[in-house]
């Protein structure tokens, strides 16, 4: 049963704690990591924000230059009639060359689309010299003015085309400026990104959009995988028409070291809930235990004290039975008799009630004594009150107040009936045959006195006049009632 109980409890606590560690878990991982997720979310969508903003400054510096270049239209001028190098490096003192300007080429087209001068920084793009021209001046051949990256050869090259005006206001277009820079893996890969790379993908949908200030035409997607944060970014043309797509791809530091952070802060938790639990569990299993040490002491002294307290109420039965009883015939004794007839007498007095007193000795007795010796006699006295109890009803109250004497006091009852009742006992004795051991037969007779009327102020007054009309039946021949008359 203790056992069951105990194991009750192991099993409680265990169920507890593994419900608060769901608990600890599953807030944890959702609160902390959840805003470690969007954090990481917004790092990476403000780093792409930073990446094309950087590229975006590369075209707007690209777009300047050109529109600076544009804006001379005496450089268009000379450079059409005259030594065209000659006229591109000493044309105004302190010229810029290509390097200095960043920029791998520079080309000036007619409006017939013919390329009137062109010069390079790049050896590549000079080697293929004729291929390009052709290219530029083809597919842009509609465009006065266009801001784009474009794809030569698998070359990606930012271009900036502008329309030379002729400065006499008069808004005639004379030709074309048209720049170009390489779109290189080195500067981009000078970023906050991990690994960028440069790939021929293009990708369907958006999940980004940004406002740039050259470029256009971007879409943009993020992908997250369990160690990286990948993003795939398409270039369009004006046209709609895929160019080239940059990769990049971050760690997931942000996310990794949260959960790192939430899985040994839940350790540690975890351990201080086990100790908490455990040492909780420890303390009551040691209540428990002493509770059950209390409970067995408590029951046994309380199986002690009710034997105790039994042998007591034996003991005061005993007792009560000492001092009421008288130990031979067993009715009351001499003082029992007096206090329970006194508050008979208090009660008749109080109510109005009659009251009656019938004193009894038998008769000779002295001489049964002699004659069959003390054993008898005591046998005698055990027969009488036999008779006597077979007769009066429990509510009359019968004693021994001597050797041989005996009273009986009869509340509320009427004298007649009393007469009836004392010669009742009367007869019963005078009739009665006590068989002796050798079959002799043993005869008594008992006389009395009856006092209903006389002193009703005190019981003893009440029983010495008893006592009187007792005298006078001995007087008067024995075995006989000799009742109060007035
Ligand atoms: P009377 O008819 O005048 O009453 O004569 P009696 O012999 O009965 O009266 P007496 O007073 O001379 O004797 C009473 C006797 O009762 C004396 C005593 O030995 C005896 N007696 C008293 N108590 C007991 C008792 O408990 N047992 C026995 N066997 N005898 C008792
Ligand atoms: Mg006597
Ligand atoms: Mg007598």
């Amino acid at each position: 049963m203790e056992i069951k109980y105990f194991r009750t409890h192991i099993s409680y606590f265990i169920i507890s704690y593994i419900l608060l560690l769901f608990f600890l878990f599953f807030t944890s991982y959702k609160f902390f990591l959840n805003d470690s997720f969007s954090l990481e979310k917004t790092q990476n969508e403000n780093n792409i924000k930073i990446f094309l903003t950087n590229i975006d400054n590369e075209m707007k510096n690209l777009k300047n230059t050109t529109n600076d270049y544009s804006a001379w239209d005496d450089t268009y001028e000379f450079i059409k009639n005259k030594n065209k190098q000659y006229i591109y490096e000493n044309f105004r003192e302190g010229s810029e060359t290509l390097k200095n300007l960043g920029i791998d080429s520079m080309i000036y087209v007619n409006l017939e689309n013919k390329v009137i001068f062109s010069i390079y920084n790049n050896k590549d793009l000079e080697n293929n010299k004729s291929n390009f021209e052709e290219f530029i001046t083809t597919k842009f051949k509609e465009k006065t003015n266009l801001n784009s990256i474009i794809n030569f050869n698998s070359n990606f090259l930012y271009l900036s085309k502008s329309e030379i005006l002729k400065s006499d206001k008069s808004g005639k277009s004379r030709g074309y400026v048209i720049t170009i820079k390489l779109l290189d893996n080195t500067q981009l890969n000078n970023t906050i990104f991990k690994k960028i790379e440069i790939k021929n993908e293009k990708i369907i949908s958006s999940d980004l959009n940004l406002n740039l200030q050259v470029l256009e035409n971007i879409k943009i997607r993020t992908e997250t995988t369990s160690n990286d944060m990948l993003n795939t970014i398409d270039f369009f043309d004006y046209n709609d028409e895929y160019i080239i797509s940059i990769n990049t791809s971050n760690k997931r530091e942000l996310v990794n070291n949260a959960e790192k952070t939430i899985y040994i802060f839940n350790l540690i938790v975890s351990i201080v809930l086990f100790l908490v639990f455990y040492f909780i569990y420890k303390n009551q299993y040691l209540i428990q235990t002493r509770n059950d040490v209390l409970n067995k002491e408590v029951t046994r002294r309380t199986r002690q004290l009710d034997k105790a307290f039994r042998k007591l109420k034996d003991k005061n039965k005993e007792l009560y039975s000492l001092a009421h009883i008288d130990s031979l015939t067993k009715i009351r004794n001499r003082r029992s008799f007096f206090i329970e007839s006194e508050e008979l007498l208090n009660s008749a007095i109080k109510n109005d009630k009659n009251l009656c007193v019938l004193m009894i000795d038998l008769d000779h007795f002295k001489s049964i004594n002699d004659k069959y010796g003390h054993s008898i006699g005591d046998k005698v006295l055990i027969e009488f009150c036999l008779i006597v109890n077979s007769i009066i009803d429990e509510k009359a109250i019968f004693g021994r107040i001597g050797g041989e004497e005996f009273c009986i006091t009869f509340f509320n009852k009427n004298i007649k009936s009393v007469e009836n009742i004392a010669e009742k006992i009367r007869n019963n004795c005078a009739n009665k045959q006590i068989i002796l051991e050798n079959n002799e037969i043993l005869n008594f007779t008992i006389s009395m006195g009856l006092n209903c009327r006389d002193n009703f102020d005190n019981i003893d007054k009440i029983l010495q006049k008893s006592d009187e009309l007792l005298y006078e039946a001995k007087k008067t021949g024995r075995n006989r009632l000799i009742r109060f008359h007035r």
